[in-house]
């Protein structure tokens, strides 16, 4: 019998198997070209991974995404790489075990340095065929992983991440767009040498829009400058009321970070430079940060990420949900991630539509209140569009077990 997807009971640990995997590399257009401090491209090129699994409730597949970028700009994965990666490594480890849960991927891979984000794709494609065969949300599902024992939220404040624009007419414009179309919570990606100067675009949006949730992300744009120095160019944020400026300095400067955490008023949020659960726990520890970006793909999973959203909570540090520009198949994983009680900042949560004409899963609705609905369906609990993958797809390539 399925089980209903609200039920939050114990589940007895499912004896499945996963019979194969299936590698999907799609190009997709953006509807809109990205530029941020970690790069700038109009096309999505992405892996995909469908899992196969042979469960007691039948037989499931479930779909995961890696967020990995086209190019090293972000991180050193990049697409190309973790296609290979994946094929050479991952799918034979996986393959070659007896895989019957999703909580045995991380340490399967465990022999395989780095890659987080190809390993991610290969955890959220199991989950979803796991709680798709089960009958269980991942939002439920996620909840059940943590320590923490609480209820996920129903529904998730939606944000929208800006990219750089050259011109500050052309970011207003940008912006208003989606205030008509409901967000409420804007983060905008900044540079010292790209794009207005950033007290210029944050004041200018802050002031048209006094009552929105204001952020500011650098992707470490200002590497190489000192923390005073830094602290000097960004002095005027502080009277705008941000929730947070995001990775400043580089992705190994901790020290740095705290430096420039005690020169500025607005708090200091990392991202790039949280690889790990002991990054993060050395980063609180250091006071480098007082806002976590929580971004399953940097860390290697979603139960890694749910790890350290239990850290965060505990100490009482403010968390926000990150994004990499993915498809709906990794964020309605993420709008799951973010239904965690311990998510207390809007995070790069958008509604279907934001990045793609055409989307390949969904739909994620935005409402009139600026929330996005938690999927309350099997697995991811959206539809995967086969029809547009295989649109989309450049390459593919099957394996299965045995
Ligand atoms: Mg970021």
């Amino acid at each position: 019998m399925r089980r209903r997807a609200s039920d939050l009971s114990g589940l007895p640990q499912p004896m499945a198997t996963v019979e194969g995997f299936e590698l999907v590399r799609v190009r997709l257009p953006l509807a809109r070209a990205w530029a941020s401090g970690a790069g700038s491209f109009s096309h999505r090129d992405s892996l995909l991974v469908r899992a196969l699994l042979r469960a007691p409730a039948g037989e499931a597949e479930g779909w995961g995404e890696c967020p990995a970028l086209p190019a090293p700009s972000y991180s050193d994965e990049y697409t190309e790489e973790a296609v290979r990666v994946s094929e050479r490594f991952l799918v034979p480890a996986l393959l070659g075990g007896k895989l019957s849960s999703a909580r045995q991927v991380a340490s399967a891979l465990f022999h395989v340095k780095g890659h987080p984000m190809a390993k991610t794709a290969f955890e959220a494609a199991v989950i979803d065929a796991e709680l798709r065969a089960e009958g269980v949300s991942m939002a439920s599902y996620l909840a059940r992983a943590s320590e923490l024992a609480l209820p996920p939220a129903t529904a998730v404040p939606a944000g929208v991440t800006v990219g750089l624009a050259s011109q500050l007419g052309e970011l207003l414009d940008e912006v208003e767009g989606y205030v008509v179309q409901g967000y409420r919570s804007f983060k905008l990606k900044i540079s010292p040498a790209l794009g207005p100067p950033p007290p210029v675009a944050l004041g200018a949006v802050r002031e048209r829009w006094p009552e929105v949730v204001l952020a500011a992300d650098a992707n470490g744009a200002y590497e190489g400058l000192s923390p005073e120095e830094v602290a000097s160019q960004l002095s005027g944020l502080d009277d705008l009321g941000l929730a947070c400026i995001e990775q400043p300095l580089g992705e190994d400067d901790l020290v740095g970070h705290a430096r420039l955490a005690r020169l500025i008023k607005t708090p200091v949020c990392l991202d790039e430079a949280l690889g790990s659960h002991g990054l993060v726990e050395a980063a609180l520890e250091l006071g480098a940060c007082s806002v976590v970006n929580v971004k399953a793909g940097r860390l290697g999973g979603y139960l890694a990420a749910v790890r350290v959203h239990d850290l965060c909570t505990r100490k009482q540090v403010a968390l926000r949900l990150g994004g990499m520009v993915e498809t709906g198949i990794a964020r309605a994983a993420n709008v799951a991630l973010g239904s965690l009680a311990g998510f207390n900042l809007p995070g790069d949560l958008s509604a279907t539509g934001r990045f793609f004409e055409e989307d390949l899963a969904g739909p994620l609705m935005l409402q009139p209140d600026g929330t996005v609905p938690v999927p309350a369906g099997a697995g991811s609990g959206v539809e995967v569009d086969r029809a547009a993958i295989d649109r989309a797809a450049c390459w593919r390539r099957f394996f299965r077990a045995g």
